[in-house]
């Protein structure tokens, strides 16, 4: 029940609060969950109840709640130079230091970074930095942009247009020009009786189909996530990066990967496109890139975008766009100890040891007679839940397994995500083997709970 005294927290969340996202018939029967701070993976209510946050925040905080050396960072730049702008060629020295690092640990032998304050925006810069582009290069025609349904690329106009979800008609979105591909999600996609093979097939046929129907000089990027995370954390077939980007190749398609969740070692790699083993033509990172102690995002050019924009841009003396954020000195400081946490402090390592015991722990909890498919890669994964596992048909929507899957789990100390009918899990980088088993523990009671009440 939520405190609906008018001077309760809830109470006021609601009274002044817009909130994203959100199913608001399940706020009005519970009220917000209103936080006042963090300790490692754990977050804490006004009510002084602790959660295991098995969901890193947004993605993003892969290094809990309460990091010491990242608070450090953000404060000795704050004492040292607390805000500045990346236009008209100033800079401050740290937004040099982290593009150079950028550069560094990206998959491109060198390359430049545009800044932005989140990920959507670096999505809309990426698709004006190709329209520019085309409209330098003469080829002004060369502007859809191809991305897949269920991919998530954020809400700002183009990233929303980008994004494949069925809201996004609510806004009348996407634009003309973005154009959706199928989903590479074998267990719900792939046709009965076809394998694992044939269907990446059909996907990199499909991809044919399009380019051949709208043109290749028409196409001005192909942007995937490695895994899709927004969409149901939604590993692709093994070799369909591998399979598709030759095919964009071919027709002179820049490939984009938007790694703003797989970036900086979700997936196990530094990036997710390493995992998938493809050389992506230009990266889109956010989330972990400041461990989500600072709003910033970034677009990588790899070494032939970079030179043809630095090209294009010349030829009209600028480009003319950017942030009055971009490239701000806090969030630079902050997203260079970041990374220098996740790669040097042991963060990345332990993706990797807990990895096995996530997979682990799917997998038992995927015995379960009411869950379809257990999937994932690195520390992201879901569990997906159906009425009947055989024919793998799903609950009836107004039953909202999902939700009330998650408001258990809630109710019980851990914070997990419903999305669709699945329950998705991505766990910060700091876990301990201890607070994985209990993720798991109190994800299998909410299930046996919930799946016993609507089975
Ligand atoms: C979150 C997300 C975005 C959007 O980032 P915001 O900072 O929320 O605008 C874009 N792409 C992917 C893959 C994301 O997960």
């Amino acid at each position: 029940m939520p405190d609906d005294a008018p001077n309760s927290w809830e109470s006021r969340a609601d009274a002044y609060s817009l909130y994203g996202f959100t199913d608001l018939p399940t706020i009005r029967d519970r009220g917000a969950v209103v936080l006042t701070h963090g300790e490692g993976p754990y977050i804490f209510d006004v009510h002084g109840r602790k959660y295991l946050d098995a969901n890193s925040g947004l993605w993003n905080m892969v290094a809990g709640f309460d990091h010491a050396g990242l608070r450090e960072a953000a404060q000795a730049q704050y004492d040292r130079f607390p805000g500045y702008h990346a236009f008209f060629g100033r800079m401050a020295d740290v937004t040099v230091a982290l593009s150079e690092r950028l550069v560094e640990v990206s998959p491109f032998s060198r390359g430049r970074v545009f800044y932005t304050n989140s990920g959507s925006e670096a999505n809309d810069t990426l698709v004006k930095m190709l329209w520019f582009l085309a409209r330098a290069e003469g080829q002004p025609e060369r502007r859809k942009i191809l991305t897949r349904v269920n991919g998530y690329h954020g809400v700002t106009v183009v990233a929303a247009s980008m994004t494949g979800k069925p809201y996004n008609g609510l806004f009348g979105l996407p634009l003309e020009g973005f154009l959706h591909l199928t989903c590479p999600h074998y267990w719900r996609e792939g046709a009965g009786g076809e394998s694992e093979a044939e269907f990446v097939a059909r996907l990199a046929r499909e991809l044919e189909e399009v380019i051949a129907r709208e043109g290749a000089d028409t196409i001005a990027a192909f942007v995937a996530e490695p895994v899709m995370g927004a969409g149901g954390a939604i590993p692709p077939p093994e070799d369909y990066f591998r399979t598709i980007a030759p095919i964009l190749k071919r027709h002179g398609i820049p490939l984009v990967a938007d790694e703003v969740i797989c970036g900086f070692g979700r997936t196990g790699e530094v990036w997710g496109s390493e995992t998938y083993g493809f050389l992506p033509d230009a990266i889109i990172a956010s989330k972990a890139m400041t461990a989500g102690y600072f709003p910033m995002g970034a677009v990588i050019l790899g070494p032939e975008l970079s030179d043809r924009l630095q090209a294009a841009s010349e030829a009209v003396e600028e480009f003319p766009h950017g942030f009055t954020g971009s490239g701000h000195p806090v969030g630079s400081a902050i997203a260079l100890k970041a990374i220098d946490v996740i790669l040097n402090g042991g963060l990345l390592e332990n993706v990797r040891r807990l990895t096995p015991r996530f997979e682990a722990g799917l997998a038992d909890l995927a015995q379960h007679a009411n869950i379809g498919e257990a999937r994932s890669k690195g520390l992201m994964g879901a569990l997906e839940a159906v009425a009947d596992k055989a024919t793998k048909t799903p609950f009836a929507p107004d039953l909202s397994v999902s939700e009330r899957i998650a408001n258990t789990c809630t109710d019980h100390g851990l914070i997990c995500r419903p999305l669709g009918q699945s329950i998705v899990l991505c766990p910060p980088f700091i876990m301990s083997d201890a607070q994985m088993d209990e993720m798991f523990e109190k994800l299998g009671a909410a299930l046996s709970a919930v799946f016993a009440e609507v089975a």
